[in-house]
């Protein structure tokens, strides 16, 4: 009797030290692998992407636009982490921008802050808020670790109980596979959408930090129209890791007021 209600005061203890809170939602998330080695796997597979996609020169206009806005971005997050005592979520990212010149509409951010933006997804940005919308949502995902949450459901090893490193042991390029799909990275793998809960909390996220980098966040239901006009039969990239729908406007307007607060124009 003792042992067994020692054995459940333990489990409760393990799944109390994994929950995490993600700010500005406060929704509570049992992430169960250590996020330094998601964000060490991620700079591996990240580096191989540049190596076979060159990037733009940094020169270059539109790695300059996109750059600009990820650091103003990445400036943002750190103060509002900072300011609300969580400045620990980002000390081992390494934010890092690139731009490929390619025709996909389509952008994002691994773990630990790497981002790529594709030239294709410019034109529907219009403008460098259209990049901070983008900009805003895609590093919202990886700080609110969403990366860690949907690999380990993705991998299905959350209920069979096998640990990351006893799943890379049976399958070494799982990692690198499944990040692909989750970026609707490459051809034919099939994408990986992001679970509706993921995109509603990277929109509120993405609000705030763009909002407190300057850009006015009632760009952003404008941009994730043109981009749902998109769809049909093929839709873009983008849509297919980041699925939109209705609720996402509506979301979007709900959060607006408290967005708004943070909102100082530039
Ligand atoms: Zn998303």
């Amino acid at each position: 009797m003792f042992n067994k209600s020692l054995i459940i005061a333990g489990s409760f203890l393990l799944l109390f030290t994994a929950c995490s809170k993600v700010p500005i939602t406060g929704r509570r998330q049992l992430n169960l692998y250590s996020e330094s080695k998601m964000v060490a796997m991620s700079a591996t597979s990240y580096d191989e992407f540049l190596s076979e996609n060159q990037p733009l020169d940094p020169g270059h206009k539109d790695a300059q636009l996109v750059s600009r806005v990820g650091v103003k971005i990445s400036e943002a997050v750190e103060r509002y982490l900072k300011e609300n005592g969580h400045a620990e979520m980002v000390d081992n990212f390494d934010w890092t921008f690139n731009t490929v010149d390619d025709p996909t509409i389509n952008a994002w951010c691994m773990p630990g802050g790497r981002v790529v933006f594709y030239t294709g997804i410019l034109p529907l940005c219009q403008d460098e808020t259209g990049v901070a919308v983008v900009m805003g949502h895609e590093v919202a995902h990886a700080v609110a670790r969403h990366g860690n949450e949907r690999m380990s459901q993705a991998m299905g090893i959350q209920a069979a109980g096998m640990t990351l490193d006893a799943y890379l042991e049976t399958n070494p390029t799982g990692f690198n596979d499944l990040l692909m799909q989750s970026y609707g990275i490459g051809a034919g793998v099939g994408s990986l959408a992001f679970s509706r809960s993921h995109e509603t909390e990277a929109d509120k996220l993405g609000l705030v930090f763009m909002a407190m980098a300057g850009y006015d966040p009632r760009e952003a239901p404008k941009f994730w129209k043109r981009m749902s006009e998109l769809g049909g039969e093929k839709p873009p990239e983008l849509l297919s890791t980041h699925p939109s729908d209705e609720t996402r406007s509506a979301d979007l307007e709900l959060f607006m007021p408290e967005a708004l607060k943070y909102y100082k124009p530039n």
